[in-house]
């Protein structure tokens, strides 16, 4: 008996009803993007069509209706994250574009030379490559929290690391590629013990676990819009509004200002501060229906719905001999990643597409810990609350066949 009546909601997602080479189209790969509901589709053809302005300037009607339309979704991220106020929640084009500001605005200004910064051994690119620049820029040096076989973090390892140096941590909360839930709130309360920042990747955690920023007490969480059944171009980052108004913006241009010389600028207040010119208006009024959907299924089905899944895919993977499971973290996602014996993983989720199932191959944009693995990548099925029992027996039904044609 699943948590979440999948027949009612699959209803709400157009997309999953097509047939990919002759077959169903069974949708593994949530992790790389989720499917979006109908409400979703239907704002932003209703936006366009009904009150498209450019928000915060007009004083029309329908710039009034757009920038209103706007706003209501920030006050509808506070709530998704929980944060004191809305002005802590600024809009950016996904979790890449939040980790990218923070590194530029936070990092340049408070990291110096013989600093410290630590990230994780599981960290996707986007939670690497803008650390790198600013130990590069700043003569500061880049540290990585070890993981074990399992895909867990080495807490004591990291405890152990931690020093009056650590001036910024940056964690993904959870594991894109293994699924692995990072102990996040322990690994917070130390970095601050240690007296740094620390902020949490949430690509893979909001939607489908429940965020608490004020709870979890963290500096910065970042999310992507699209991982969450809303549009793609659209994320947030929270930050505690304390640090935001230390930090310095990120772009210059429109809306960012509250006057301008050619001798001197002044900024404008928070969030407006970080959200210079144009914003992607349409998506984020839309990202608003991607939340109303969420919140009425409930974080409890939605994760007791993806932990059966999640079970249930790892029982029926373990039992095929020919499969080896990559990540046995205790606490896990709906995300499960493995390898096939003898047979590159481009190849296998090549020959899943020809049977209409769509999984994720390759490094997942985590070449390091694909590096520490020992492995060049994996084969990822990700679920989301649309999924059911019997598209993961068609999975598995599918791998045997394939190992049996391999033969
Ligand atoms: N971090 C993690 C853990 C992710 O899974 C992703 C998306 N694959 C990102 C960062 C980057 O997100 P986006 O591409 O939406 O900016």
């Amino acid at each position: 008996e699943l948590a979440i009546n999948t027949e009612a909601i699959r209803k709400e997602f157009p997309v999953l009803h097509q047939k990919v080479n002759g077959y169903p189209l069974v949708y593994l790969d949530n992790a790389a993007t989720t499917q979006k509901p109908t409400q979703v589709i239907d704002a932003l053809v209703d936006y366009y069509q009904g009150y498209n302005a450019n928000i915060h300037r007009g004083i029309h009607t329908l710039a009034e209706k757009a920038t209103s339309a706007f706003e209501q979704t920030r006050e509808s991220v506070r709530s998704l994250l929980h944060a004191k106020q809305t002005e802590e929640i600024i809009f950016v084009r996904g979790v890449t574009e939040a980790i990218n500001l923070v590194a530029s605005s936070y990092g340049h200004t408070f990291i110096g030379e013989g600093d410290e910064i630590m990230i994780s051994a599981l960290e996707h690119h986007a939670n690497i490559v803008p650390w790198q620049w600013v130990c590069q820029q700043k003569k500061a040096t880049l540290r990585v929290i070890p993981i074990t076989d399992a895909g867990e973090i080495d807490v004591d390892a990291y405890k152990k690391m931690l020093s009056p140096c650590t001036k910024l941590v940056a964690l993904a909360h959870v594991s894109n590629t293994l699924g692995t839930i990072n102990p996040v709130k322990e690994m917070i309360r130390m970095a601050h013990q240690a007296g740094a920042v620390i902020l949490i990747d949430g690509a893979q955690a909001a939607g489908h676990l429940a965020v608490d920023v004020q709870e979890l007490d963290c500096d910065f969480y970042c999310l992507s819009a699209h991982k969450l059944y809303g549009p793609t171009g659209i994320g947030v980052l929270y930050g505690k509004k304390a640090l935001l108004e230390r930090m310095p913006p990120y772009q210059g241009g429109g809306e960012m200002i509250r006057e301008v010389t050619y001798a001197h600028t002044t900024y404008n207040d928070l969030p407006y501060k970080f959200e210079a010119g144009t914003p992607n208006i349409a998506d984020v009024v839309a990202f608003w229906y991607a939340i109303e959907f969420i919140q009425k299924i409930g974080t409890p089905s939605i994760v007791a719905h993806e932990q059966e899944l999640l079970a249930y895919c790892t029982e029926k993977l373990s039992a095929l001999p020919f499969i080896q499971l990559v990540g046995r973290a205790k606490e896990k996602v709906g995300i499960v990643s493995f390898i096939m014996d003898g047979v590159h993983c481009f190849d296998v989720g090549q020959m899943l597409d020809a049977y209409g199932i769509a999984v994720r191959t390759g490094h997942h944009c985590t070449q390091p810990l694909m590096q520490r693995l020992g492995l060049d990548g994996t084969i990822r099925a990700s679920f989301a609350l649309y999924n059911t029992l019997a598209e993961i027996d068609k999975l598995a039904a599918m791998l045997e066949k394939i190992s049996k044609i391999l033969k």
